[in-house]
């Protein structure tokens, strides 16, 4: 039960090849690291990302925190969700116009996203001749890449049909 992992195509630069650790450990890790108290909140709010199969913004987490009867307050989320970041369970994007979105990223394979700018759809995808090409151009410049982000903005497949009609 620990992660939804979604079927994704095999990418060049894995990160992890090795079995994942429970974010719940590393989560409590982090918290005694920074003296932080492990506290049922914070922890509902990474459960909550880990059982997500989606990219979430912090009021649908919000939301989803109520409907489970775990309320957070609007700060401790917020304050949460940085310490995610920091611990690197989670990934913050910002895609285009919108609120932050997060995703659970620990033991995942690296994506990359493209999103509608009509519906929010975020859509996950990788491509290993893009992935390639990315680490030619920056051998090219002599530069030696350690992250990227790729997205891609447009409109959906849904939205576009949408449209015609
Ligand atoms: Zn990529
Ligand atoms: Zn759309
Ligand atoms: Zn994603």
């Amino acid at each position: 039960m620990l992660c939804h992992t979604m079927p994704m195509a095999t990418e060049t630069a894995s990160r992890t090849s090795r079995q994942s650790p429970d974010p719940f450990d590393v989560f409590a890790t982090y918290l005694k690291e920074h003296r932080l108290r492990n506290t049922a909140e914070r922890n509902a709010v990474l459960k909550e990302l880990v059982q997500a199969k989606d990219h979430l913004d912090a009021e649908g987490l919000l939301v989803r925190l109520r409907k489970r009867s775990h309320p957070v307050s609007r700060a401790t989320l917020y304050r949460t969700l940085d310490h995610l970041v920091i611990a690197g369970l989670v990934k913050k994007h910002s895609f285009g116009q919108g609120h932050a979105q997060y995703e659970y990223v620990l033991g995942r394979k690296h994506h990359d996203h493209m999103v509608c700018d009509r519906c929010g759809l975020v859509i996950e995808f990788i491509n290993d001749e893009i992935e390639s090409l990315q680490e030619e151009v920056c051998r090219q410049h002599g530069f030696q890449s350690t992250n990227h982000v790729m997205e891609i903005f447009g409109i959906c497949k849904d939205c576009r049909s949408a449209k015609k009609k």
